[in-house]
């Protein structure tokens, strides 16, 4: 079988790793000729809505998935036609537009911070006297690690942070003081066979994950599990998602999903007894789903902008480097390496090696 892949960057490369050993071929469309997961498939080079190219990989593969969620609705509405493409293009629909996404939470009856639409600035004003402040002005779209994004503190700051937004369609949410950020990756199959994992509790430092730990026995695991089966039945999802929650008062918000592996599932792979990679292959392929368990205590670590020399990096007790081929480059994610042992005390010392480490690097 062969499986495309839109975008070739660190999660197409580590899906290609995951699937190499169920004997998948990979070919994989990016615009960059040393996408990190090139080495691992055949390449074609060109943008993602050229339609030759699109034509050419829903020719070769007998199933498309993605590494992104902006992909553009030509190119998966074409795909949708011409093979599989999987998770489905309902599913990047609701994602891809923070309204969309956030309506299509509440219409699930999946809690969230209360939000408005906001298209100028007047908007913004009548929307203030029931959102509230603190609040947070997001463009609708083309959003990540914190991008297109504005925190108000208080009215003398509306026009500032509409100005910020240079007109794009935004939403405003309201902050929520959450006493965590955690997030619950999940999976569903072809057939409808579903599987989550442990909670992922997050770490983010300028809108961007730092670190991840996979938790144990948690208290949210049943709301967080029955909120992502809310939303795989919804989309009738295939693949791997991840959606991300505050956590206040014991009650949970929805923050946003991905409709893809995502970076605070890396820790399953070592961490977990199948990681969110193959699980994601396995649900394409409609092959039963792998074990999701945890495999003693781990968190992932991200390199944010350079990492540390390899050496300094392994010589820290039980501890995974998986590089991303990636120039460094202020802000970019050029590497993660996780920590896994079954001996707790052991595990604590590792992470924060592992921590001090990798904020010796970061340039952000
Ligand atoms: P996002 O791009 O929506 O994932 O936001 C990036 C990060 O900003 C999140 O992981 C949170 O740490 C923070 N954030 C986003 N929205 C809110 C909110 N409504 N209240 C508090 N923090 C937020």
């Amino acid at each position: 079988m062969t499986t495309g892949i839109l975008g070739g960057g660190q999660l197409a490369r580590m899906i290609a790793l995951a699937g190499l050993p169920l004997a998948q071929k990979f070919i994989i469309l990016d615009p960059s000729a040393d996408a990190g997961a090139i080495p691992l498939g055949s390449h074609l080079q060109g943008d993602y809505d050229d339609m030759t190219l699109l034509q050419q990989l829903a020719d070769k593969a007998d199933v498309v998935t993605y590494e992104f969620e902006n992909v553009p609705a030509l190119a998966a509405s074409y795909l949708a036609e011409h093979t599989c493409i999987y998770p489905p293009a309902k599913a990047l629909e609701a994602s891809q537009d923070r309204l969309v996404e956030k309506n299509f939470f509440h219409n699930l009856g999946i809690a969230t911070a209360p939000f408005a639409h906001v298209d100028k600035l007047e908007d913004l004003q009548q929307a203030m006297h029931h959102i509230g402040y603190p609040a947070i002005l997001k463009s609708r779209r083309f959003g990540y690690d914190g991008k297109g994004q504005f925190r108000i503190l208080d009215e003398s700051q509306l026009a500032e942070a509409w100005e910020a937004m240079q007109g794009v369609p935004s939403i405003v949410e309201g902050f929520v003081s959450f006493q965590r950020e955690i997030s619950i990756i999940a999976a569903r199959s072809v057939s409808g066979e579903t599987a989550f994992y442990p909670l992922s509790e997050n770490i983010h430092r300028g809108g961007i994950l730092r670190v991840t730990h996979c938790c144990h026995d948690d208290p949210m695991q049943q709301q967080a599990e029955a909120y992502a089966n809310k939303l795989l039945e919804a989309l009738d999802y295939v693949g791997v998602v991840a959606l991300e929650l505050f956590e206040v008062n014991g009650e949970l918000l929805a923050n946003e999903f991905a409709p893809r592996v995502h970076n605070s599932g890396h820790w399953t792979i070592e961490g977990a007894e199948t990681s969110q990679f193959e699980n994601h292959i396995r649900a394409i392929l409609d092959l039963p789903l792998g074990a999701t368990t945890a495999c003693g205590f781990s968190a992932m670590v991200n390199f944010i902008g350079a990492s540390a020399p390899d050496d300094d990096i392994l010589s820290i007790e039980n501890c995974h480097l998986h590089l991303y081929d990636k120039a460094p480059r202020k802000g970019r994610k050029v590497a993660h390496a996780t920590i896994r042992s079954d001996d707790k005390a052991l595990f604590e010392q590792s992470l924060t090696k592992l921590i001090a480490l990798a904020d010796q690097y970061d340039d952000s």
